[in-house]
């Protein structure tokens, strides 16, 4: 016996779901060199252009000088220091809530959460769209695992119906790979109706939904007591990295006490939070780039729609023009990198079988122009896929 990798990979390339890893050779920007080649991106998570700002940038050398560049230690040991203490507050602030606490990624903060609050004899139940984090939290959990139809109040409630112990409903707030809200206030109803709780991953709604930036919560104006578990991630709309938890004084304690991905892992290095304290700023402040990215979505979808192209349901800078194949997402994907444009055809098991896409995402960083070429690109590869 021993492993065939070879044929596992083989089938996988076989199968068009070979997944690559594009080599980027200049920071995040709407204009990238990646593989030697310069590109219009249309690919990345940094949805108010955050990443490479040079405020950002600055705060982080700062961070550096301050505090040096490693963790050095978990944070119950010596690794939480004064810098992710006050970015704690600051996101507590933000969000309204008791506490915050700072986590080293969203997937970690997902499986930490998930796993801290329900265990054997308790019942996790979850949108059949949620992130992979979340999906591998609930396996993790050891409690009653189940999956509802997608944004589906009805086939929430049927399992709400048998579920057993503390009941935990989890969500994306937007999802992830369609970029759709989840039909909170819905599932808010039914949770407490159920005496369920419920937890939402608010990674792409942060800094992009809300007049604040405050993501889906401030969106919806919904309540600590509808939504008493709040995640965001900081690697996207925030432009840096890491994760936090929002909630009250006893879910935070809690986290600390039984989270074993926060327990046993080496804190963020400072300087990435003290340069969030000042991203966390510019994405409040600076309202702008919620409105120049709505303009540009109006525009895009738009221009879409007369292409005759399945969008999907979406008001946020997720984008994606569902194609079907994994061989015609990959082909449109290779026509538009001709034309100098980024645009990641996603497949299964990332998405469900027959339903690839172009994932295309939006900044506020974009111009009107830039999209415009990107219609422009979508045309051409259109027709040269029809004629071939
Ligand atoms: N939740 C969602 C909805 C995500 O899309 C992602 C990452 N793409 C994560 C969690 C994981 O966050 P991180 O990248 O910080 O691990």
């Amino acid at each position: 016996m021993s492993f065939n990798l070879s044929s596992r990979l083989a089938e996988r390339r076989a199968a068009h779901l070979y997944r690559q890893r594009p080599l980027l050779q200049t920071p995040q920007g709407v204009e990238v060199q990646v593989d030697g080649e310069r590109l219009l991106s249309f690919c990345s998570n940094d949805y108010l252009g955050l990443a490479n700002d040079p405020r950002v940038n600055d705060a982080f050398v700062e961070g550096v000088q301050r505090w040096g560049t490693g963790g050095g230690a978990s944070h119950l040991v010596t690794g939480h220091s004064g810098a992710h203490h006050a970015l704690e507050e600051a996101l507590a602030e933000f969000t309204g809530r008791p506490r915050a606490l700072l986590l080293s990624s969203g997937y970690m903060a997902n499986m930490g959460t998930v796993t801290a609050l329900v265990g054997q004899g308790d019942t996790v139940l979850q949108d059949r769209l949620n992130h992979a984090s979340l999906l591998d939290a609930g396996l993790l959990a050891g409690a009653r695992f189940s999956r509802y139809l997608h944004n589906d109040a009805d086939s929430l409630r049927g399992r709400l119906g048998k579920a057993q112990g503390n009941t935990l409903v989890v969500t994306d707030g937007v999802f992830s790979m369609d970029g759709d809200l989840a039909d909170l206030p819905a599932v808010c109803a039914e949770a407490s109706g159920a005496g369920a709780w419920v937890m939402v991953d608010d990674a792409h709604g942060f800094g992009c939904l809300g007049d604040q930036g405050g993501g889906i919560v401030e969106h919806y104006g919904l309540s600590m007591e509808q939504v008493p578990v709040l995640v965001g991630t900081l690697g996207k709309a925030f432009g840096t990295a890491g994760a936090f938890v929002a909630g009250s004084e006893e879910l935070i304690e809690t986290l600390i006490q039984f989270a074993r991905p926060y327990i046993y892992t080496t804190s963020q290095p400072p300087a990435v939070a003290h340069a969030t304290l000042t991203s966390l700023h510019l994405l409040r402040e600076e309202r702008w780039r919620r409105e120049h990215l709505a303009a540009l979505i109006r525009r895009f979808r738009t221009g879409v729609d007369a292409l005759g192209l399945e969008l999907m349901d979406s008001p946020t800078p997720i984008q994606p023009i569902v194609v079907g194949s994994s061989e015609r997402a990959l082909a449109l994907s290779a026509a538009l990198r001709q034309r100098g444009i980024l645009v990641t055809a996603i497949r299964p098991p990332t998405v469900p079988k027959g339903t690839a896409r172009l994932r295309v995402t939006l900044s506020a960083t974009h111009t009107e122009q830039q999209v415009d070429r990107l219609l422009e690109a979508l045309a051409q590869a259109q027709q040269e896929l029809i004629h071939e």
